[in-house]
């Protein structure tokens, strides 16, 4: 089959690609091994943000009788969790199939393997096209730790897919994204969670007040938080598990059920190339790309999780995109990193765009900075939600807003305005006259920008 692009995976970054390809007039075939939607429908953002609304609706049912609620005795069915949480990926799978076909996508449920520049062998059959798309994502990693191999070492992909893993004790290997959301779902559930964290904190590339004010959080939950810890081996134990660990404090053990292993994730490049073919990689096994998503090979593109410079779903899309637009003759298509959004989805949230207070002070630029504390915003009182904050920071010189970071109720949603508000280069004059609704979260946007401009009407002077 001859086609003008051959998209390898069915991801965010590939089926998007494969969708805007198809709309620009391109005769384009996906093919993909496993199910489409790839690691984020299937195995990362959408089975955990379900399984983390069941766990919240299930912890908020327990501290409603603040709200004059008794549901009396609370419990949880684990296999029905998961049952709504693979319909859910199932639906989602279908509307996917169903734009492929709507577009003339021909879909290939084959491994995909790049013969040389213009072919790739799917399964039993030969496909060659002008270009090649890489769209093969990521797998988990797994450090060499004695014992990774035991029964009861999973990690996320076992945690989301299928039925699921129930443990009363649970113990997390790695405090980032993937390490949070997993402690937040399951202490939500009334588990023993522990996590080891071998930095100084969790999360740690966000603003460290995020990390501690989590952190507390966290540990008000019952979480046990181990950091600057370094695992050296998971022994059997009579009942489970038992992670041994060097922190602060010398040599400690931690016991568990389940533990889990979220220390980051390779790129999925096995047997992606045939003998004798391949493309150049980086010193860390990542395809390596330039600025247009080409690859060494001038007609062969890679985006997504592959190329390993933002892990998540909303960048692979935007670099599919950006990709075959360029195939198509748009020179001037390309994605800008200081306008994607990071979010993790524990209780509350945490987002953030652009530039941190300190990043910038590091590079020597002056700024000016607003925070709220979410503690007066009257939505926040109403719907009894967790101590939180919006900081906001702006170019002294333009006063234009180069950053925001955010912990607080629907900081996931609220966050998309200040991303718009740093890709438009908005004023803090410009966002102080922007109306937001009340009672709302986004109120809190309004107080965190007139703390910028040194007067705010609901904080007291003394709390600014
Ligand atoms: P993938 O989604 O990994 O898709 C790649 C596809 O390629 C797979 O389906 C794979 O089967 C297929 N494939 C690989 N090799 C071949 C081959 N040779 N032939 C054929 N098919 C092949 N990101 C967010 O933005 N928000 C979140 O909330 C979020 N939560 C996450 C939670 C977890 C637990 C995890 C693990 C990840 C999460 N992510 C999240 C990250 C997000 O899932 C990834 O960034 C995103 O899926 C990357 O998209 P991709 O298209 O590059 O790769």
């Amino acid at each position: 089959m001859q086609y003008d692009l051959i998209v390898i995976g069915g991801g965010p970054g590939g089926y998007v690609a494969a969708i805007r390809a198809a709309q620009l007039g391109m005769t384009t075939a996906l093919v993909e091994k496993r199910d489409l939607g790839g690691t984020c429908l299937n195995r990362g953002c959408v089975p955990t943000k379900t399984l983390m609304h069941t766990a919240n609706v299930y912890r908020e049912a327990g501290e409603s009788e603040a709200l004059g609620l008794n549901f009396g005795q609370r419990s949880y069915d684990f296999a029905q969790m998961h049952e709504r949480k693979n319909a859910v990926t199932a639906q989602l799978r279908d509307g996917i199939a169903q734009l492929l076909k709507a577009n003339k996508v021909d879909i290939y449920q084959a491994m995909g393997q790049i013969v040389d520049a213009n072919t790739v062998q799917a399964g039993d059959d030969t496909l060659t096209a002008k270009n090649i798309l890489i769209a093969a994502g990521s797998v988990p990693a797994m450090p060499p730790i004695t014992g990774s191999d035991l029964p009861g070492v999973v990690t996320s992909d076992a945690m989301l897919e299928a039925q699921g893993v129930d443990c009363n004790k649970l113990l997390i290997i790695g405090g980032g994204v993937i390490g949070v959301e997993m402690a937040s779902i399951y202490a939500s559930l009334g588990k023993q969670v522990t996590i080891v964290e071998a930095a100084e904190r969790i999360l740690p590339p966000m603003d460290r007040e995020i990390s501690q004010n989590l952190s507390m959080i966290l540990k008000k939950r019952g979480v046990e938080i181990y950091t600057s810890a370094m695992v050296s081996a998971i022994s059997k134990a009579e009942n489970g598990l038992t992670c041994h660990f060097t922190d602060k404090k010398g040599e400690q053990t931690a016991d568990a059920d389940v533990v889990l292993i979220s220390v980051g994730r390779r790129p999925c490049t096995a047997g992606l190339f045939a003998e004798g073919f391949a493309v150049e990689m980086t010193e860390r096994g990542f395809i390596a790309v330039d600025d247009k998503f080409v690859t060494s090979v001038p007609n062969i593109y890679a985006v997504g999780d592959v190329i390993g410079r933002m892990q998540l779903a909303h960048a692979a899309e935007a670099q599919g995109i950006a990709a075959v637009e360029y195939m198509s003759g748009m020179a001037e298509a390309s994605v800008n990193y200081d306008l994607v959004p990071s979010c993790v989805y524990t209780t509350p949230e945490i987002a953030s765009v652009g530039i941190t207070a300190d990043e910038a002070k590091k590079v020597g630029l002056e700024v000016i900075t607003g925070k709220y504390v979410m503690n007066g915003n009257a939505k926040t009182i109403i719907e009894q939600q967790d101590r939180g904050f919006i900081k906001v920071v702006f170019d002294k010189e333009t006063e234009q807003l180069i950053g925001a970071q955010l912990m607080c109720a629907r900081a996931t949603d609220l966050i998309s305005e200040l991303v718009t508000a740093v890709s438009l280069g908005l004023t803090r004059a410009q966002l102080t006259r922007t109306m937001r609704p009340h009672p709302t979260f986004c109120e809190g946007i309004t107080e965190a920008v007139e703390a910028a401009a040194g007067h705010s009407i609901h904080t007291a002077p003394s709390k600014r």
